[in-house]
């Protein structure tokens, strides 16, 4: 470690993502990215991109990528962010809505990267535990301490929690933001907090082109919410990196957004997937929590996670298990691939757990 690190930075607990290894020989299975590609439009986007262009910045406003996502959510330009990946859109919700010592709330078991946020803005923690089925109780949030952060559906667990519910919490603090991380809404749309934001304007959607759009290779993100809130991003932005998409990117998720079809079939092919491996997983001992999203979250009746993953691992498949917190140590996050990828899968696991 150098010896000009700060303090503050060298007592930094980041985040670890999940790995990426850098042989293709896997299935990778562990950071629930689309098995299929992007959008044929997103080929045409690139190929039209102007090579001689690139020479030139890109529009910090991002005005063509915010009026396509506008569109395609029926709302204002003005209540669209974009950033490079929701977890730069979080990062920044964090500077803007948060100051040194507040409080922030979310659930033991959520993503991961919550707590990192919550260190580098030097926040208090008030973790709620889900209940023993890992569902989040709304009544737990009532009159809450801080402002309230909620994947949506929730990481790694994949359960959704009702719309009506949310707006339950929603109307509970109506002095607290609620940030819902919809990264993985694109798989249960009808868990959108979107119809809210109509209503409430202590509501701040994030969502992704990583997962659903097939596009984790490019970085792009955005959030939905009252136009103030989207001008305190934009000053949090503008502080830090005005043009935080380059012209690529804007290119790309524009092609991306506009082809609702393309979503729609892929979508549909990999919740087709999930279908069919969730009951064979239980015919083999898994427990499986339901999933509203492109993954699942399971636990062995009598194999640890730690077992199941090595041998997995020795047999090209990757997947995620969490140290942390402890009472998720022994189950295995898996994100559903292509209906070979999970052929596959299933075959291992069979001949694991004989
Ligand atoms: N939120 C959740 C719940 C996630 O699982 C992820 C993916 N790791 C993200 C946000 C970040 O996604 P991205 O930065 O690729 O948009």
């Amino acid at each position: 470690m150098s010896r000009f690190i700060s303090p503050s930075t060298a007592a930094l607990k980041p985040y670890t993502p999940g790995e990426q290894p850098r042989v293709t020989q896997y299935i990778k299975l562990n950071t629930n990215e689309s098995p299929y590609p992007p959008s044929p439009r997103v080929r045409e986007a690139i190929d039209a991109l102007a090579y001689e262009d690139l020479r030139l910045y890109p529009d910090p406003d991002v005005t063509g990528l915010r009026d396509a996502i506008a569109a395609a959510r029926g709302i204002s330009q003005e209540r669209v962010f974009v950033g490079g990946g929701s977890d730069e859109i979080l990062g920044y919700a964090f500077m803007a809505f948060f100051e040194r010592g507040d409080t922030v709330v979310f659930p033991d078991v959520t993503y991961g990267f919550y707590p990192v946020h919550a260190q580098v803005c030097g926040l208090e923690v008030r973790t709620l535990p889900l209940r023993g089925d890992f569902s989040l109780e709304p009544s737990d949030y009532y009159g809450a301490p801080g402002h309230i952060v909620l994947a949506n559906p929730n990481a790694p667990t994949g359960i959704a929690l009702p719309p009506a519910r949310l707006e339950d919490i929603l109307r509970a603090n109506p002095d607290r933001l609620i940030i819902v991380d919809e990264a993985y809404t694109d798989f249960s749309p009808q868990n959108t907090a979107r119809p809210l934001l109509d209503l409430y304007d202590n509501l701040l959607i994030t969502r992704t082109f990583s997962k659903a759009y097939g596009l984790a290779g490019m970085r792009i993100g955005c959030a939905l919410g009252e136009p103030g809130l989207i001008s305190a991003l934009n000053c949090v932005k503008y502080a830090f990196n005005p043009y935080n998409l380059d012209r690529v990117s804007i290119a790309v998720g524009t092609a991306a957004v506009s082809d609702t079809d393309y979503l729609q079939r892929t979508v549909d092919m990999i919740l087709a997937t999930r279908d069919w491996f969730v009951p064979e997983l239980e015919a083999m001992g898994f427990s499986v929590l339901p999933s509203a999203a492109n993954f699942v979250f399971v636990r062995h009746a009598t194999l640890k996670g730690a077992y199941i993953y090595d041998k997995l691992r020795e047999n090209g498949i990757l997947v995620r298990i969490f140290a942390y917190p402890e009472r998720i140590s022994d189950h295995l996050r898996v994100s559903i691939g292509t209906d070979g990828d999970m052929r596959r899968v299933t075959d291992i696991l069979k001949s694991i757990v004989k």
